[in-house]
């Protein structure tokens, strides 16, 4: 889905179960809308659009990421 934008929830983001605090949602985005600044750190998505590929959503394991259109 072009023009995507991915959204966290933050209800369901727990950095501390993701393999050394490492965000692996942010390492599946090919386009680095999703960012981490340190291990452990809440993740943030940048607010522009995406190719909506779904793979940051695929790949958290807490299911913590949706994208809206
Ligand atoms: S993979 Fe999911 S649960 Fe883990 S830090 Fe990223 S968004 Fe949060
Ligand atoms: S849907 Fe794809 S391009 Fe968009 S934030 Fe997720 S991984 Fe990145």
């Amino acid at each position: 889905m072009p023009n995507s934008i991915a959204i966290i929830n933050y209800k369901q983001c727990h950095p501390e179960q993701c393999p050394d605090g490492i965000c692996v949602a942010v390492l599946a985005c090919p386009l680095k809308i999703l960012v981490q600044e340190d291990p452990y750190d809440i993740p943030f998505a940048n607010p522009s659009p995406c190719k909506g590929c779904s793979r940051c959503a695929n790949a958290c394991p807490l299911k913590a990421i949706t994208l809206s259109s």
